[in-house]
């Protein structure tokens, strides 16, 4: 028989540090596409709505599509923004509650909005209002979702990316969707529970394909053998978040089988807390990484690639401003040749270069302006408009940002500046992450024939980047995405947690 299914996905990574709040234009920079537009827009791409329309055209699944919604991460979500796009999900439930079957949220879990710390508890609690019991609800998430307990409640199963860089976004819309259709089957009866073990895992220290992260997914993938299990989950949480619900977490979904889910999930925090150490780090500061990056660079051959760097603190993929200038000075102080740093958002300095016009000279000002936090501006620095684009261009990489989607960052341009004009900054004046190389492509400038590229980011970037790279360096850079959580001010996450205070080995499980 054919389904009816009511999917709504609206996602934001909410980072407290940033103080600016994000409102519905900063949705509609990046991602506002609503009803029919959905489907038109997301069919076929790696995005978590993708995958639910891939199983929802195989399996006859008639689905009403609400609202696709995300934004850059940065500050609060507005109470009016948050409203907006939540009534869209509510109200396409109630107009069909009488056909429907299922519904499917594909959320972030890491969304803080004015009134709400927890941005997705409140909205599938609405939405089980509004279906009541026996209508089956499954929520995707961001790996970097704070999973809270009104969510677990709320929600039949929770289903969150295995990946990071992303790289399962349509995977886990797939298994979200497979899994929604049994419980419509009345094939399974999902059960769920969660573990939070009271530690923060640095945030390039969750990469899932090496080091402690990769070992605790592997268990995880294990643990799903087990007879009766569903899901296993691993969301090491988003710490730049100062709220009660931030952390990492286990939640587990089984088939009508409560202890079992508190017994995998317990397991697996277990192994998680015993590895902690393993998932705190030191990296180079700029000065030093840059150093690092110029001996690697002066034996590169050509065609090894270039070397790509992180600026961990601007990263807008959490909310930094991606206008940190700590590498970029380096950058140029040390003279380095053939390299590039992208995204700078920055939309005064694009004025200047617009003014200027390709192929002309101008001296302008760089990066550093939304606060204090993220370096001093370049003030003065002379150099030559190569270039300049709509900024439009489709991610064609296999890249955390999903491959075939749509990006227009507006008005882009190539300025080439430092030693012999060879440094290569992007400027937008969209604060947009650069986790797709085709940045670079549609610029006139390949990413590959570059010697050392920096991006503001953690690691996300290294889904597109390290294939195609000679080596990788992390550099800890201030910012409101800083890697280091002592450089924050936390009043609101549970306390005593790891490695902030001093825990003893037996502090989990309690
Ligand atoms: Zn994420």
């Amino acid at each position: 028989m054919s389904y009816t299914v009511v999917v709504g996905a609206f996602a934001h990574e909410t980072n407290t540090f940033v103080s600016e709040p994000v409102t519905r234009s900063d949705f509609q920079e990046r991602q506002e596409y609503l009803d029919g537009g959905v489907r038109e827009n997301l069919r076929g791409t790696e995005t978590a709505v993708g995958g639910v329309i891939d199983v929802a055209d195989e399996e006859d699944v008639e689905l009403v599509h609400t609202v696709s919604a995300f934004a850059t991460p940065g500050g609060v979500v507005d109470d009016e923004t948050y409203d907006f796009y939540t009534d869209r999900i509510l109200t396409g439930v109630r107009d069909h509650i009488d056909e429907l079957d299922g519904v499917i949220l594909p959320l972030h879990g890491a969304m803080v909005s004015e009134s709400h710390t927890d941005g997705e508890g409140p909205l599938i609690e609405a939405v089980r209002d509004l279906v009541g019991e026996s209508i089956p609800i499954v929520v995707t998430l961001d790996l970097h979702g704070n999973v809270s307990e009104r969510m677990v409640e709320a929600a039949d199963a929770l289903v969150a990316y295995e990946t990071y860089p992303h790289l399962d976004k349509a995977e886990t819309g797939r298994r979200g969707m497979r899994l929604l259709i049994r419980a419509m089957e009345n094939a399974i009866s999902p059960a769920m529970h969660f573990e939070r073990p009271p530690m923060i895992a640095y945030q390039p220290k969750a990469y899932t394909p090496d080091g402690p992260m990769a070992e605790v997914m592997a268990h995880a993938r294990r643990l799903e053998e087990r007879d009766g299990v569903l899901k296993v989950n691993v969301l090491p949480g988003f710490y730049h978040a100062d709220i009660l619900e931030m952390g990492f977490t286990v939640p587990v979904v089984t088939d009508d089988d409560p202890d079992l889910a508190r017994q995998v999930s317990r397991e697996l925090a277990e192994l998680a807390w015993e590895m902690r150490e393993a998932f705190v780090e030191e990296y180079p500061k700029p000065a030093e990484a840059i150093e690092q990056a110029r001996e690697r660079a002066a034996d590169l051959e050509p065609g090894d690639g270039p070397i790509v760097m992180a600026d961990f603190g601007s990263n807008p993929g959490g909310g930094g401003a991606s206008n940190g200038t700590t590498v970029l000075r380096e950058m140029l102080d040390q003279g380095v040749e053939n390299a590039g740093w992208a995204i700078m958002y920055d939309p005064e300095a694009v004025d200047d270069c617009l003014e200027a016009g390709v192929g002309n000279r101008v001296t302008t000002t760089i990066g550093g302006k939304s606060d204090d936090r993220h370096g001093e501006p370049i003030e003065d620095i002379d150099g030559y408009v190569k270039a300049i684009t709509d900024g439009r261009y489709v991610n064609t990489g296999t890249s955390h940002s999903g491959q075939g989607v749509q990006n227009d960052i507006g008005t882009t341009v190539r300025f080439q500046c430092g030693q012999d004009d060879s440094m290569t900054v992007v400027l937008a004046r969209t604060r947009a992450s650069a986790f797709d190389a085709e940045i670079w492509r549609h610029i006139g400038q390949p990413p590959e024939r570059l010697s050392m590229i920096c991006i503001p980011s953690l690691i996300a970037f290294l889904g597109d980047y390290e294939p195609m790279s000679s080596e990788v360096i992390l550099i800890d850079t201030p910012g409101t995405s800083a890697v280091n959580p002592a450089r924050f001010e936390y009043s609101k996450i549970p306390r005593p947690i790891f490695p902030l205070d001093d825990l003893d080995e037996d502090a989990y499980p309690a």
